[in-house]
């Protein structure tokens, strides 16, 4: 049939019970039940019962309702009908059905969620996946996160930049970067947009942010890591760690409280109720969490150890809320983290932790030009291959700080997600590139 451009309802209530209404969208469910039949229609706003009296209705509109296949793509016109018993308090009693463009049987995977997928089989489909209503909840809400964190952004005066994904030199370091072939060389992913918005700060701009994406080639095989993540990144001149970390506290509760206003009916059929994260977040020191970590577990840690995954476990259980690590040992953070003046074994580096997981790290960065290169020395690394970066040291750089938060983990930790895939619509992982 011809694909008319017309006016689609896109929200009935029961008060427009007796108008006519039209809808476009999927074949959900269909339930013959002898002289009724209930076909379940789908679109962006969720679900509609039409209903067919088998004595009633038109005998062209049942046969083309009886020969619908799951998952067809129909429109349909009909009279609205108050009906307390009906899910959304209305039903819809067709007039007219169209077939836009019929599905095949048998589908790859159930979209009602009666019949339980396996992840692996839901990626494969993600397409399909995306038609249940929960799955598709989640990436409405991945949405409305994205859309709060460029509004407190920008409210907050920082503009947003775009920088590149095809780099020549590692940001940390040789390890974990996918390299590509680039022309008649070798490039690479980048694994942080960390040096070029520094440099921007030698440009003048002041505050900066990207959301954009990040490869990390480590061979994790988690609930919480992925090869192509996304990174929402921040950088601001003449503040330090502890003003970024005002920043980013309080982003993080505009994100709930906006998501939870602007996602109510995504979050509603997810059965989630936000709760808003209380500011100040907690504060511990590197010292303290060490101390924390070995009066609660078995597995101790000295000063300089990282913290290990069980420790980030045992630590969170015991705060059970929100909180900053700060001032780090110097040698586990990266060489562009600016050390305490009077005590350059600590550096001014902190992380965001959920109580699940770690949720981003910063810190105020080196903006003394010696200081830097020789850091990166330290640190077992060319400083040739990052003049790119040192140049912009050279000529006038204010002091700056900053901060990278993972998105996706951020969606998890707040919807209480347990693996990161579900939370990307293709995530990139060891075993999986496609789709
Ligand atoms: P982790 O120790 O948890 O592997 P990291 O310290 O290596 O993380 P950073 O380099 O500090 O990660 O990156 C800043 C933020 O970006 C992290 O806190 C995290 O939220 C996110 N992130 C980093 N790597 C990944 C990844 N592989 N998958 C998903 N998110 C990531
Ligand atoms: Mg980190």
């Amino acid at each position: 049939m011809e694909f008319r451009r017309t006016h689609y309802t896109t929200q009935i209530t029961p008060q427009m019970d007796t108008q006519t209404a039209r809808l476009a969208g999927w074949v959900h469910e269909i339930r013959d039940l002898g002289g009724i039949m209930f076909l379940i229609l789908r679109d962006r706003e969720g679900l509609t019962q039409v209903t067919l009296f088998k004595k009633t209705i038109d005998p062209d509109v049942l046969q083309i309702a009886k020969s619908l296949s799951r998952e067809s793509v129909i429109t349909i016109e009909g009279v609205v009908k108050k009906e307390p018993k009906a899910p959304n308090g209305y039903e819809l009693i067709p007039t007219q059905i169209d077939i836009l463009n019929p599905a095949q049987s048998p589908l790859p995977m159930d979209t009602t969620g009666k019949v339980d997928a396996e992840l692996d089989t839901r990626l494969d489909n993600r397409f399909m996946d995306v038609r249940r209503p929960k799955t598709q909840a989640v990436f409405r809400i991945r949405h409305h996160m994205l859309s709060a964190v460029r509004g407190f952004l920008e409210q907050e005066g920082f503009i947003e930049i775009t920088t590149p994904k095809v780099v020549a030199t590692a940001t940390e370091g040789g390890t974990a970067l996918f390299p590509i072939t680039y022309f008649d060389t070798e490039a690479f992913l980048n694994q942080s947009p960390q040096l070029f918005k520094q440099i921007m700060m030698s440009g003048g701009m002041d505050r900066v942010f990207e959301i954009g994406a990040i490869f990390r080639a480590e061979e994790h095989d988690t609930r919480r890591h992925l090869n192509e993540a996304t990174s929402i990144d921040v950088e601001a001149s003449f503040v330090d760690h502890e003003d970024v970390m005002q920043v980013l506290e309080r982003l993080v509760a505009h994100v709930y409280l906006t998501v939870s206003e602007d996602a109510a009916s995504s979050l509603n059929t997810l059965g989630i109720e936000l709760n808003i994260p209380e500011l100040p977040f907690k504060r511990l020191t590197y010292d303290e969490a060490i101390e924390v970590n070995n009066e609660h577990s078995k597995e101790l840690l000295e000063w300089g150890d990282d913290l290990s995954t069980n420790a980030e476990k045992v630590i969170g259980e015991v705060i059970g809320a929100h909180y900053f690590i700060k001032d780090w040992p110097t040698e586990i953070k990266p060489y562009y983290t600016q050390p305490y003046e009077d005590e350059p074994v600590i550096t001014k580096a902190f992380d965001l932790m959920h109580p699940r997981m770690e949720l981003s790290s910063g810190a105020q960065r080196i903006h003394d030009y010696d200081l830097l290169r020789k850091r990166i020395q330290d640190q077992g690394l060319n400083p040739d291959g990052f003049e790119f970066y040192l140049k912009a040291f050279r000529y006038g750089i204010p002091p700056h700080s900053g901060w990278g938060l993972g998105a996706e983990r951020l969606l998890m930790t707040m919807l209480d997600v347990d693996n990161i895939r579900d939370v990307v619509l293709f995530p990139r992982d060891r075993k999986r590139v496609s789709p």
